[in-house]
Formats: C-alpha cells, sequence, structure tokens
C-alpha cells in the first residue's frame, strides 16, 4: 500500500509559527513526548511498541511525537551499517525499525525535544516521520493548537537556555557531528552526567523544576492565534488556565518502571483532548 501522503506543512518564517493544516478526513490524532527511550529500559520501550502495534481500529489518524522520544541522539549514523554491534545501536535501530512500521499505516510527526534535537534527515527517513518546527500550530477541523516541546517556555532557567542557544547553533551542531561516534557517546554520556548532578541538587521531584512561564506561553498562543498549547518537557502533566480562555494542556513523561507505571498518550478528537492511559 502507498504511504500516507504528507499534510501540508510550512517553514516557521521570522514573523509567524510553522502550521500544519490536518487533512478534512482526520477524526483523531495523537501526541506524545517524553519517552526518553533508551536500550537500559525494555520496560518502556515495550510499553510504547504495544501501543504501536494496537489494532488499527484504536489507532489516530497521525502521530504527533512532541520532543524526547529518544534520552540521547549523538548523530544519525548510530543507525548505520557501520555503527559498531553495541547494544545501543540496536536498540535504535529498533526504535527505527518500529516507527518506519507504524509509519506505513499513519503519517509521524517529529517534534525535536532537548535530548534528541541532533536527530538529522537521515534518522527521519529511517522512522519514516516528518519533521515539526517548535513551535507548530496544527489546524484541524478549523481549529488551531499550538504545540511545542516547551523548553524554549522555561525562561526561569537560565542555566539550560544559555545551553539551549549553545546546542541549537548550526555550528556548534556541525563541530560536534563531526567527531567520530565513539567520541560523540562519551560526551553525551559527560554531558547525562552532569545533568543527573544537577537534578541531585535541584531535588529528584519535576515540581521543583522549571516550569513553562505563563507569560511566554500567553504570548505564543496570541502569536498562534490559537487558544491551547500542548506540550511536554516539564514531566508534569496537567492542564492549566492561563487567563482569557487560553490554556496549556501537558504531556505526561514514560516510565514504565515508576510506581505507578507512568505511559500515556493524549489523545485529541471531535471531544477535544483526552488522556488515554496505557495500561500493560
Ligand atoms: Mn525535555
Amino acid at each position: 500500500m502507498g504511504r500516507p501522503a504528507p499534510i501540508c506543512m510550512t517553514d516557521t518564517p521570522i514573523d509567524r509559527f510553522a502550521e500544519c493544516i490536518a487533512p478534512a478526513g482526520w477524526q483523531a490524532v495523537d501526541f506524545i513526548s517524553d519517552l526518553h527511550l533508551q536500550a537500559s529500559e525494555p520496560d518502556t520501550f515495550g510499553a510504547w511498541l504495544d501501543y504501536l502495534q494496537r489494532p488499527s481500529s484504536e489507532r489516530a489518524d497521525a502521530l504527533f511525537i512532541l520532543g524526547d522520544l529518544f534520552e540521547v541522539w549523538v548523530g544519525d549514523d548510530v543507525l548505520g551499517a557501520r555503527a559498531h554491534t553495541s547494544t545501543d545501536h540496536a536498540f535504535w535501530r529498533a526504535c527505527a525499525q518500529a516507527l518506519r512500521a507504524y509509519s506505513d499505516h499513519a503519517p509521524v510527526y517529529f517534534m525535536a525535544g532537548n535530548r534528541d534535537f541532533l536527530v538529522g534527515p537521515a534518522a527521519l527517513d529511517a522512522c519514516g516521520m516528518q519533521r515539526l518546527s517548535d513551535p507548530s500550530v496544527l489546524v484541524l477541523n478549523g481549529q488551531r493548537w499550538l504545540l511545542s516541546h516547551g523548553d524554549a517556555l522555561c525562561l526561569a532557567d537560565t542555566d539550560y537556555m544559555r545551553f539551549r542557544s549553545q546546542v541549537r547553533d548550526p555550528a556548534w551542531q556541525h563541530e560536534f557531528l563531526a567527531q567520530p561516534l565513539p567520541q560523540r557517546e562519551a560526551l553525551a554520556r559527560d554531558l547525562r552526567a552532569q545533568s543527573e548532578a544537577r537534578k541531585r541538587s535541584t531535588g529528584k521531584d519535576p515540581s521543583l523544576w522549571a516550569d513553562v512561564d505563563t507569560s511566554a506561553a500567553r504570548a505564543w498562543l496570541r502569536h498562534a492565534n490559537a487558544p491551547t498549547l500542548i506540550h511536554g518537557h516539564t514531566h508534569r502533566p496537567a492542564t492549566h488556565a492561563l487567563g482569557d480562555g487560553l490554556q496549556r494542556v501537558v504531556l505526561s513523561d514514560w516510565d514504565a518502571n515508576a510506581q505507578p507505571a507512568r505511559a500515556e498518550v493524549l489523545r485529541l478528537d471531535a471531544r477535544g483532548v483526552h488522556r488515554l492511559p496505557l495500561a500493560r
């Protein structure tokens, strides 16, 4: 069967957010984020596979991944035949295969998060995904929904904002990707250890981390001419009223080994947004 046709997508000009206009036939779309997929967490990967492999009657018309699908991404060559055969590389290939199989039935859109911002064209292709700018506006049945990973709005975390502007700089990325794969993997381990240390000093409870800035979120929504922002990143699933009929809906992160387990999809259909908990 033919692959699903891409929806109309425009790049983000400076004064306008990117827009995706859903085809008229779409009834439901799913949003997920912050799965932080990694070889060392097979149960979370399993929960995600169960979701991807649900019967077609339960599937949405499209899947939107709003960042941090992968715990880390050091370059698309982790999927290549020349990558060393390691548990990690086999795991990334299994992720790509699962996405590719899913994308035969429904389009998959990928917005980068703060972990997987180095996912490039080759990985998108291997996974059957189309890139989504951060932020983007989804227009579904005439209604507008603003989509973002969310990290760009956590303005109070000034250390992170500095780090973000550094690593999103094309020159930094070019230099990073020019290094041999084992070196990039070692660097990523260092960065991760630093971030874990930061988390230990701030506390493990996500409620202590910087949250989305309300006035920045309101400004984005007004600019997008949309009432609702859907985002991840903060690991604090909730719906927040922002005043004047504006709101933000926060996706859950995934951790199949947490007590209780966290694995949740946000579905948008004619009734609005609702959360589908995934039982294993
Ligand atoms: Mn994140």
